[in-house]
């Protein structure tokens, strides 16, 4: 079969024939229909510092795709050949203290679908374990099916505090944060605030349900949105940016008492402004992954109830166009880029 190897420990990825994977007792194997190309494939595509201490070549990318079931290993229970479906990317092992206690993801001995231990998707066929198979309504268009791995980053970030009626503040409108913009608004915020320094990422924050946007590169404020909506802070703060800059700007301005979730990952030299966090009672959640299975059920739920993620996906290739995808995604002038077979 063809897929896209990362075969050096340098810059690139490369189409390759290689073998069919072997089909386990528990295993599903998928044919790939389309795939999308995250930011960490960016990272790995760079053979940036993170990727050199996380991934070890040669391994097949991709981890957010749809595909149908072409063949089930003997011991696959709840999966037909014929059957559309997606999967968690984090195999999770199950038997460890965090498994055991319903808290996969955060697993102590994880692997990740095309990133570490586990070949990926980007290629006509994959296989994934039964218990990292997710099954697609057939209200869900392969387009959505395809990036419910981000979606679910975006949605087990936004809902981690109750939203109805809330005030939030999204910092960063990258995929995740314009996702985000649209969960707030299906889940009932009353305003939704969305900073970036990007005006075609803002534009998609936009058709995704942000109230205002705030481009700080136009001199745009999170005080003069504050102004123009009559608030005094915010209730919820969805830190989606990893911008030292943005995230104190975010905890300048959250109401006393008030939650943030953090999925964007901050420099660890970050200055951080401990005092206003202490004296106006913030609590900062870290997020990562996604909850299994709960984030998969909200989604699901989400997507069936009408939550459109069109905008956010701004490009299609070939698989054999992925060249083309990446530079894309190098560029950063785009939302989400799919690759079909
Ligand atoms: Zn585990």
């Amino acid at each position: 079969m063809k897929a896209l190897v990362k075969r050096y420990a340098e810059p690139g990825l490369w189409m390759e024939e290689v073998p069919m994977p072997q089909v386990g007792v528990n295993d599903v194997l998928i044919k790939v229909t389309k795939a999308a190309i995250c930011g960490t494939d960016l990272h790995m595509y760079k053979w940036d510092e993170w990727s050199q201490s996380h991934c070890t070549p040669p391994y097949i990318m991709g981890h957010e795709f749809v595909g149908v079931a072409v063949e089930v290993g003997p011991g696959v229970r709840g999966v037909k050949v014929g059957d559309r479906v997606t999967a968690e990317g984090h195999i999770v092992c199950g038997t460890c203290r965090n498994c055991r206690r319903g808290m996969g993801h955060v697993c102590e001995n994880s692997l990740s679908v095309g990133i570490f231990g586990k070949d990926g998707a980007f290629a006509e066929y994959v296989t994934i374990p039964e218990s990292n198979i997710v099954h697609i309504r057939p209200e869900i268009p392969d387009d959505f099916a395809a990036i419910m791995d981000p979606f679910g980053n975006a949605t087990h970030t936004a809902l981690a505090f109750p939203l109805l009626g809330e005030d939030v503040l999204i910092t960063g409108a990258g995929l995740i944060g314009t996702m985000a913009a649209g969960i707030c608004r299906y889940a009932g915020a009353k305003n939704i605030v969305v900073t970036d320094l990007n005006e075609q990422r803002l534009e998609i924050a936009k058709k995704m349900g942000a109230t205002i946007t705030v481009n700080g590169s136009k001199g745009e404020t999170v005080e003069g949105a504050m102004k123009q909506l009559g608030i005094r802070g915010f209730d919820v703060g969805l830190e989606m940016s990893g911008a030292p800059a943005a995230f104190n700007d975010m905890i300048a301005h959250m109401y006393k008492g008030a939650n943030i979730a953090q999925l964007g990952i901050l420099p660890s030299n970050t200055k951080v402004n401990w005092s206003d966090i202490i004296f106006n009672a913030l609590t900062i959640k870290g997020i990562t992954g996604r909850r299994m299975w709960e984030t998969w059920y909200q989604m699901e739920q989400m997507l069936v109830g009408g939550l459109d993620l069109s905008p956010v996906i701004t490009h299609r290739f070939h698989f054999d166009d992925f060249q083309k995808g990446f530079d894309i995604m190098s560029k950063g002038q785009c939302g989400k880029v799919l690759l079909e077979w």
